[in-house]
C-alpha cells in the first residue's frame, strides 16, 4: 500500500509562502493530477513529496511510513522532470541503468531484464546505443520515463513531463502515460498547468491557487460542481461566464436579475441568505442557446463576435455592460451587431458569493 498523505504541510522560502498548510490524501494506485496557474505551488508540493524540499511545517506520509525528514534517495519515488534531465554523454542504455547500477542492488541479469521490459513498453528498444543528442524530444521523454520505470518505485512524481513536446506528440504521449498507468497501477502524482492534461489523465484532480488547494475531485465533478469561483473559471474552455446579478425573492421563488434579464433560480439552501444581495451567476457557454423567437423565458443580447468552430458557432455577446460567450448551433444565421433572444438551461446554473468566491450552488 503506498498512499501518500500530506498533513498541514507548509513551505516558506525567505518570506514567500509557496504552500499554505495543505492537507491531501492520494490513494494507493491512483493517478492524481495537480493543476493551477503559474506560481500556485504545484512544483513545490511535488518536490516536498520527493524530498527535494523540506516542509516548514506539517508531515508527509507514504504508506505507513512518515517520510517528512527522509532523504530523496531513501524515499521509494521516481521523478520525471520537464527537461528530462538526461546525461548527454551517456547512451540511452546507460542513462536508463545508471541509477540501478549505482544503487548496487541489482544483478546484471536483473538490470538487462528490466531495461528490455521497460524499453519494449516505451518502444525505444532500438535506440539503446544512441546518445540523447541523437534523439527527438518525444524519444528523450520516453528515455526519461524508462529510467523512472526501471526503478519500479512505489510512487511516480511527474513535473510537467510533456510540456517540451509539440501538441501532437503531447497528445500521443498522454495516451501512452494513461496506458502505462493502467498496466502498472503505480501511484502517480502529475503536475501540469494544462487543464486538458489534468482532466484527461487524472482520476482525481487537485486544483491549486495561491498556495492552497481549492478542490480535489473527479474531472467531471470539478466541471459540474465547482466549489469556488476560481475552480469554475479555471476548468473549462471557454471559461464559465460570470454575470453580476441581484438576487430577488418573491415568496418562495428566486430570480437572478441582470441588465436585461430575470432568470429563475433553482431552489437551494444558501439562496435565502443571498436574497436581496449581489451574486455572481455562473453559466457555461453550452448552457446558453439562441432561441427561435423571443418569449418570456428568453432575454435579448447583442452579438459582438462570431467564431465558426465547425462543430459549433462560438458567439460573444453583450447585455448591458456584461459580456459572455456561448456555443450556438453551427450555421446559425447571426452576425456581429445582431440582437438575438437567448435562453438558459436553468438546471445547470451556478451561483457564487462575490466576496468569498464560495459556491452557493
Ligand atoms: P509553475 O507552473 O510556474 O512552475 P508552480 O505552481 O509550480 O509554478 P512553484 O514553483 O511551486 O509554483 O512556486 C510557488 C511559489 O514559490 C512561487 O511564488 C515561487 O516564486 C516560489 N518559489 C518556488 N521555489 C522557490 C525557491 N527555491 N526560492 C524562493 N521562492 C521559491
Amino acid at each position: 500500500m503506498t498512499d501518500v498523505t500530506l498533513q498541514d504541510v507548509r513551505k516558506e522560502f525567505d518570506g514567500v509562502v509557496a504552500v499554505k498548510n495543505i492537507d491531501l490524501q492520494i490513494p494507493d494506485g491512483a493517478f492524481v493530477t495537480v493543476v493551477g496557474p503559474s506560481g500556485c505551488g504545484k512544483s513545490t508540493t511535488l518536490r516536498l513529496i520527493a524530498g527535494l524540499e523540506q516542509a516548514t511545517e506539517g508531515t508527509i506520509q507514504m504508506g505507513d511510513q512518515e517520510v517528512t525528514g527522509v532523504e530523496p534517495k531513501d524515499r521509494d519515488v521516481a521523478m520525471v522532470f520537464q527537461n528530462y534531465a538526461l546525461y548527454p554523454h551517456m547512451t540511452v542504455r546507460r542513462n536508463i541503468t545508471f541509477g540501478m547500477k549505482s544503487a548496487g542492488d541489482f544483478s546484471d541479469e536483473e538490470i538487462d531484464r528490466q531495461v528490455e521490459e521497460a524499453t519494449a513498453v516505451l518502444d525505444i528498444d532500438d535506440l539503446l546505443d544512441r546518445k540523447p543528442g541523437e534523439l527527438s524530444g518525444g524519444e528523450r521523454q520516453r528515455v526519461a520515463l524508462g529510467r523512472a520505470l526501471v526503478r519500479d518505485p512505489e510512487v511516480f512524481l511527474m513535473d510537467e513531463p510533456l510540456s517540451n513536446l509539440d501538441a501532437k506528440l503531447r497528445i500521443k504521449m498522454r495516451a501512452e502515460l494513461a496506458k502505462l498507468h493502467s498496466e502498472f497501477e503505480t501511484t502517480t502524482i502529475y503536475v501540469t498547468h494544462d487543464q486538458t492534461e489534468a482532466m484527461t489523465l487524472g482520476d482525481r484532480v487537485v486544483v491549486m491557487n495561491d498556495g492552497r488547494i481549492q478542490q480535489v475531485d473527479s474531472p467531471q465533478r470539478l466541471y459540474d460542481y465547482p466549489e469556488t469561483r476560481f475552480v469554475a473559471e479555471f476548468i473549462g474552455d471557454p471559461a464559465m461566464n460570470m454575470l453580476s446579478v441581484d438576487i430577488s425573492r418573491d415568496g418562495t421563488e428566486y430570480e437572478a436579475v441582470g441588465p436585461s434579464f430575470r432568470i429563475p433560480l433553482p431552489e437551494a439552501d444558501g439562496l435565502e441568505t443571498a436574497a436581496g444581495a449581489k451574486a455572481l451567476l455562473g453559466v457555461r457557454p453550452e448552457s446558453l442557446s439562441v432561441a427561435d423567437s423571443a418569449d418570456r423565458s428568453s432575454f435579448p443580447a447583442e452579438v459582438t463576435v462570431t467564431e465558426p468552430l465547425g462543430d459549433s458557432l462560438l458567439l460573444e455577446c453583450r447585455t448591458g455592460d456584461q459580456e459572455f460567450k456561448l456555443h450556438a448551433e453551427p450555421r446559425t444565421a447571426v452576425e456581429p451587431g445582431d440582437r438575438v433572444p437567448l435562453t438558459v438551461e436553468t438546471e445547470r446554473l451556478h451561483l457564487f458569493d462575490p466576496q468569498t468566491g464560495e459556491a452557493i450552488y
